[in-house]
């Protein structure tokens, strides 16, 4: 029997939302709006079942760096506290050198992403990738932003197929899910006015799909979005996934206001785990939900284990995006301290690739260390 079949549920439109889950039934937008009003508890209880029902305990995260290579940008979003127009102040452009000092030993991701830069030409995104792909060859590279491939495209006038054609000979293995906001043109023409929209975002990540490239997708929520324009836009990435399947997590990307002065504060916590729970309840086709700790901060993270989501993102190394946005996390996490959290939530940390392939399965429990235990493995 499945934990979503057993689950006894007092609120009537998550018990809706249930029996419509249990036969199959994709949620509408309408059940999503709806859903955001029902008690956080109930919500959550339910798209937790659903991640069980999916993964059991298991909760996976990746040893990674992040690498943001340059901040100077042409364009100038309006929620964006990270880029800085070339020549200004806080303007910076890593050398090969000090992008390579990111490729630790004992990384298995780079997750690579940062300005559209005024002056850098295609060959230096592309050289990017090669440097730490020649560093260390097993390196799984997540790179690029549907945003910064359409920069390529305009850069090289060439379509979008061979520009990924291209980063994939270079060592590219996956795209992250940034740059696609919010799915709503009222948003776009608000904030992000001169960055592509969901059209030309759905058709870049189609186009990855259909090669074999695989990928995440994002939505950033918290600013002046509404609740329907969310759901929204939930709905326009899984009808993609049903199109094109390719995605391996979906990752709620709380808005960081920084010194945007766009809203107040971040959203609540209360509104954080309800988005990710329903998340999980929209997403029927998607394997993962991701808690992005850097922008949750850690203890809303775990608690987010608890509503539906399967994945913690990473060690990172040193984010700048979300700090340039004054993200109240560290920069970093080391990766006893990623397990310790998970278990923490009593689920089974599981070390995975980009690629989300396993490297590592831990215990639910660190095995005591007894005299007799260390005795024995002394003379072993
Ligand atoms: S969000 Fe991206 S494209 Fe927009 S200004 Fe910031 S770095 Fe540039």
């Amino acid at each position: 029997m499945s934990h979503v079949s057993e689950l006894r549920l007092r609120d009537a439109t998550v018990e809706a939302a249930r029996v419509k889950l249990r036969s199959g039934e994709s949620l509408s937008q309408e059940d999503g709006v709806r859903l955001f009003d029902a008690p956080v508890m109930e919500l959550g209880r339910l798209a937790h079942a659903v991640a069980r029902d999916r993964h059991g305990e298991r909760v996976c995260f990746t040893v990674n760096r992040q690498l943001n290579p340059t901040n100077v940008c042409v364009l100038a979003c309006k929620f964006c506290d990270y880029a800085k127009n070339p020549g200004a102040s806080g303007s910076y452009t890593m050398t090969r050198e000090q992008i390579l000092e990111h490729v630790d030993p004992e990384i298995t991701e780079i997750h690579i992403v940062g300005g559209l830069h005024n002056t850098w030409r295609f060959d230096d995104y592309l050289d990017i990738i090669r440097w730490v792909k020649e560093k260390k060859p097993s390196l799984s590279v997540k790179a690029y932003t549907a945003v910064e491939i359409d920069f390529f495209c305009r850069l090289t006038k060439k379509p979008a197929e061979w520009v990924l054609g291209e980063l994939r000979a270079a060592g590219l293995d996956a795209l992250p899910g940034g740059g696609a906001e919010v799915f709503s043109e009222r948003v776009r023409r608000e904030l992000f006015h001169q960055k592509i929209g969901a059209k030309r975002w759905l058709e870049i990540h189609e186009i990855a799909h259909g090669m074999g490239i695989p990928s995440n997708s994002t939505l950033l929520y918290g600013h002046i979005e509404t609740r329907a324009e969310r759901v929204q836009h939930m709905i326009d990435l899984r009808d993609l996934e049903r199109r094109a399947p390719g995605f391996f997590a979906f990752i709620p990307l709380a808005f960081q206001p920084g010194v945007t002065g766009l809203v107040r504060r971040q959203a609540s916590a209360i509104e954080d785990l309800k988005t990710i729970a329903l998340s999980r309840l929209v997403f029927d086709n998607v394997p993962h939900v991701k808690a992005y700790w850097i922008m949750l901060g850690q203890d809303t993270a775990a608690a987010a284990l608890h509503f539906g989501a399967t994945d913690l993102d990473g060690t990172i190394g040193q984010e700048k995006i979300a700090h340039a946005a004054l993200a109240k996390s560290p920069v970093g996490m080391a990766e006893a301290s990623m397990v310790q959290m998970i278990r923490e939530a009593g689920k089974l940390p599981v070390q995975r690739d980009a690629l989300y392939r396993v490297i590592r399965e831990y215990p639910r429990h660190e095995p005591v260390e007894t005299p007799a235990r260390a005795a024995a493995a002394a003379s072993a």
